[in-house]
């Protein structure tokens, strides 16, 4: 539940499902036309990650875009451009709702504010507002979002063990019982004497569709825990206490399926595996993707797989594999790491070196971790010494600084141990907590 206290960077996102949905509802209880839906896709998309509170505060401006006074603006945000003498109070002009989603979120994210209050009582103060009824109405409504977005109908699901499954995808029965049996039992290799369990999962391509390819697994050593196909179903293939015969000879393996290797055995018996139907270079439906990213969720949920522990086959076998799965394995990621700010958690991928960008008041992505923009100078508190990851335990990447020595900061975010950390351009992070603005910033 989202309150008033919420971190307002951590409020997870909506799918454009719902925002398109919830955009509609209003124009149809209402009888009014909003601004905001005939550029939807494009409107949700400037928004993120911030789409629920931004929907939230849109609803409240402008009520989704329908009426207000900036509406003739292109400004449903109600984003104030100043004071005119004789104090004439201007609203900004934008040249399509798209560009007012932008400045707001510009606008948002130059904030200090740290909670959902304050950060609402910065962009409508309260000498202009009713602050606790503009909290309250947002909270509810954002609320409102997550609850819709969690009941959002699971993807048809089929089980390749169900006789008419196997008909649906053109399958003898023989010929299903050939693929059921292409598994490491109990998730054990006898080769090895390892046994496995499922702790990372591999995203792949058929470069076919699955008919075909399941059609062709009857004559090779080939399995995989799902097949998730153009329409959004998934179909389940070799149940998860099991291992899949997916992920083929491990060559030229890059570093990042290292920690997958280091486990031992073959590979297959530490994975759950998704096969998408398609080729890796086809334009993936969007039922396919959400099926994809809702299946990685639900197995991140129930056997705890961090982000990073989802792999494309490409790491594991980079000379014959490099385009499997191609380029949906970084939308998934992206859209996963949206969705991991969503439990409040922090990232368990940390920067595994600090390259930072050339600084451009924009957030980054680093190793998987959203970084978030934020150029001030900090005091020390205390001395520091400065550590190479956000994380108390990391090693230390210079001496101690000199309680009193100011710092450029140049992004914040929030590590291992929960706290904030800043990520100064002169050394590495430094808890926000040891630095005197981290009381105004982190709020204590
Ligand atoms: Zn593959």
């Amino acid at each position: 539940m989202i309150t008033g206290e919420s971190v307002w960077r951590e409020i997870p996102g909506i799918s454009l499902q719902t925002f398109i949905e919830e955009i509609k509802r209003y124009e149809e209880e209402s009888g009014r036309r909003t601004i905001v839906l005939p550029v939807a896709k494009q409107f949700h998309h400037e928004l993120q990650p911030y789409s629920a509170l931004g929907l939230a505060m849109l609803a409240k401006e402008c009520q989704y875009g329908a009426v207000c006074e900036g509406r003739n603006l292109n400004n449903p945000f109600n984003i104030s451009c100043g004071w005119r003498p004789p104090n004439i109070h201007t609203w900004c002009q934008y040249s399509s709702p798209v560009e007012s989603a932008k400045a707001w979120k510009r606008a948002i994210e130059s904030y200090d504010a740290v909670t959902l209050s304050a950060m609402l009582r910065t962009y409508a103060p309260c000498s202009e507002n009713d602050c606790a009824t503009y909290l309250k109405q947002t909270v509810d409504r954002i609320n409102r979002y997550l609850a819709s977005e969690e009941t959002m109908d699971s993807p048809v699901i089929y089980n390749l063990a169900n006789r008419s499954h196997q008909e649906r995808f053109g399958l003898q029965q023989w010929q299903a019982n050939e693929v059921l049996s292409h598994y490491f039992p109990n998730r054990c290799d006898g080769a090895s004497g390892i046994c496995g369990e499922p702790q990372f999962i591999v995203l792949h391509i058929q470069d076919g569709n699955t008919t075909g390819s399941l059609t062709h697994w009857t004559t090779v050593d080939a399995s995989s825990t799902v097949m998730i196909q153009k329409d959004g179903s998934i179909l389940r293939i070799i149940p998860e206490n099991h291992g899949p015969w997916t992920n083929g000879d491990v060559i030229n393996p890059t570093a990042q399926s290292a920690a997958l290797r280091n486990k031992g055995g073959n590979p297959n018996i530490w994975c759950l595996t998704i096969e998408a139907e398609g080729k890796p270079w086809d334009q993936m439906p969007q039922s396919q993707f959400q099926s994809i990213v809702w299946q990685c969720r639900q197995w991140m949920k129930t056997y705890n797989i961090p982000l990073k522990n989802i792999l494309p086959h490409s790491s594991i076998n980079g000379r014959d594999r490099q385009n499997c799965p191609g380029p949906y394995y970084s939308r998934v990621i992206g859209e996963l790491t949206s969705g991991e700010n969503q439990n409040g958690t922090p990232s368990s991928t940390f920067p595994t070196r600090l390259e930072l960008p050339v600084w451009n008041g924009n957030d980054i992505m680093l190793a998987g971790a959203r970084m978030y923009a934020c150029r001030r100078n900090a005091v020390l508190a205390r001395d520091y010494a400065p550590r190479k990851y956000a994380d108390e335990m990391s090693a230390a990447v210079g001496p101690p600084i000199k309680k009193g020595t100011q710092i450029a900061v140049a992004y914040l975010r929030r590590g291992a141990d929960r706290q904030w950390w800043y990520c100064s351009e002169s050394a590495g992070f430094v808890p926000a907590s040891a630095t005197d603005v981290a009381l105004s910033v982190v709020g204590g």
